[in-house]
């Protein structure tokens, strides 16, 4: 099958990510295009060599033709017959997104990730970069500050606190240029003892914070049992509940994650537990399988949910197709049926 790009997709100033996101939007109809097709004569030089690269990472392959449609706006491509439409449904927002100070990221930046996410359409952006990247060096992924009080006391005795101050500096200096659709906060782990791993200056200034267990302080998952480890996990669950966060992040991913065993007869603990904390539960597919029943279970309680592509790279800015399939499954079709039940910040 061709995927079939026109001018006005590849004349666009965005049209590198576009053609990942009409990549991605023909997957998500169910087709696999294997081949790209340009208008001829449209791309030369660098650029065309550019598509060339963009399409091998794809493992595709481009050529010209003269049968490309022409696009009435940058936001088509046709897979084969099938109009794809790249802009995204009213309303939506795009609740957890990192930046260039994300150890974990994969060149993602923060202006032209917000600049390709709301030119398709996402309702509000927000960055949410992990507290920890921000305070401790780069094998933080290691999570070691998590029981090394002496670092966290260290890096907390500094009044810039590390790259922190930095991280602020750069929202202010974007956002009179992002506007009041783009929106930061941070996505903050636990300390060993349940302690919120945030200094206590650093829980103003966001528009929210997002809670997220990564790593539990005392596990050592090589020993520990499913019980005793689902045990643990819910008191940081819970610990994470009781500080002043919207959003619980990928909530039960830390399973998987690890290669155990889902509990999912913790479902409706987590909802209620959710309910009562006033906290959004979030929908987040990036490298996490589909949780439908636990979402189901969060509807019933009265929980929100919460809309969050996790983009570690520029171009997964907006990237909601999962989303909203998910949304989808729970019966939650329509503007007005999302509006009741999914965080927005518009
Ligand atoms: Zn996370
Ligand atoms: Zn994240």
């Amino acid at each position: 099958m061709k995927l079939y790009l026109p001018e006005s997709l590849l004349l666009s100033p965005l049209s590198f990510w576009l053609v990942d996101k009409a990549i991605k939007a023909a997957r998500f109809a169910g087709l696999k295009p294997s081949m790209a097709v340009v208008p001829k004569g449209c791309l030369e030089g660098l650029a065309w060599y550019r598509l060339k690269s963009e399409m091998a990472l794809h493992g595709m392959s481009c050529e010209e033709g003269t049968d490309v449609p022409v696009g009435a706006s940058p936001f088509v491509a046709w897979a084969g017959e099938t109009l794809l439409q790249l802009q995204l449904p009213p309303g939506l927002c795009d609740c957890h997104a990192h930046t260039q100070f994300a150890y974990c990221g994969r060149g993602i930046d923060l202006v032209d990730a917000a600049t390709l996410s709301l030119s398709l359409g996402v309702a509000c952006q927000c960055f949410t970069e992990h507290a920890f990247a921000l305070y401790f060096g780069s094998d933080a992924l290691k999570f070691k500050w998590q029981n090394d009080a002496e670092e966290v006391a260290r890096v907390w005795a500094d009044p810039r606190r590390s790259r922190m101050a930095a991280y602020r500096e750069m929202l202010q200096s974007v956002k009179p240029l992002l506007g009041d659709r783009v929106r930061f906060g941070l996505e903050v782990d636990l300390l060993k003892d349940g302690q919120f791993c945030l200094h206590p200056e650093d829980y103003e200034g966001w528009d929210y914070l997002i809670g997220a267990v990564h790593e539990i302080a005392d596990v050592d998952i090589k020993t520990i049992s499913d019980a005793e480890l689902e045990k643990k996990w819910l008191r940081d669950v819970e610990a994470l509940l009781a500080q002043p966060i919207r959003i619980l992040a990928h909530p039960f991913r830390y399973f998987p994650w690890y290669r155990r065993a889902v509990p999912r007869h913790l479902y409706k603990t987590v909802a209620k537990m959710l309910k009562q904390a006033g906290v959004a539960a979030e929908i987040n597919h990036h490298k996490n399988a589909f949780e439908v029943e636990f979402f189901a279970e969060c509807l019933s309680e009265g929980v929100q949910l919460s809309l969050g592509s996790d983009a570690h790279v520029t171009r997964q800015a907006g990237d909601l197709w999962a989303h909203l399939k998910t949304l989808e499954a729970l019966g939650l079709d329509t503007a007005e049926k999302r509006a009741a039940h999914v965080l927005s910040f518009n």
